[in-house]
């Protein structure tokens, strides 16, 4: 099957992908997704910054309803999933958790992953960001 990442700009091209954000060069503030200008000082320009791939869940919960758009539900609908934010030390991310629920608690180490979300009308599979358990902690 076809696979692409959901959004490029997102990520940094390798193999498996890593998220990158953005970092001020003024006074190093992190923020993921990118964006044009820091949102704590007026001195610095934000360039390109790739995150840890590591990190812990800060906190979470369900998913129940479908959210707005841009998300977009899978065939065969909406499924409940686990977000939560993700400290990766220098920003916290916002992602799905790719673990069972029973397994999900504040400050469980976790890693970043990709995970299906929806298919493009010819059949390629879109993936997103998510976070599931570090290699280290899995048993
Ligand atoms: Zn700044």
């Amino acid at each position: 099957m076809t696979t692409r990442l959901i959004d490029d700009s997102l990520f940094d091209g390798a193999d498996p992908p890593r998220l990158v954000g953005a970092r001020c060069t003024g006074c190093g503030t992190v923020v993921f997704p990118r964006q044009g200008s820091c949102p704590r000082c007026s001195d610095g320009a934000m360039a390109a910054h790739v995150l840890p791939e590591s990190g812990e869940v800060w906190s979470w919960t369900v998913q129940a309803f479908p959210p707005r758009e841009p998300y977009r539900p899978p065939a065969d609908g909406h499924r409940p999933y686990a977000v939560g934010y993700v400290d990766l030390g220098e920003v916290l991310v916002e992602a799905r958790l790719d673990l069972p629920r029973q397994l999900i608690r504040i400050g469980l180490p976790v890693r970043l992953t990709t995970v299906p979300t929806y298919c493009d009308e010819d059949g390629t599979q879109v993936l997103t960001f998510a976070f599931g358990p570090d290699a280290e902690d899995a048993r």
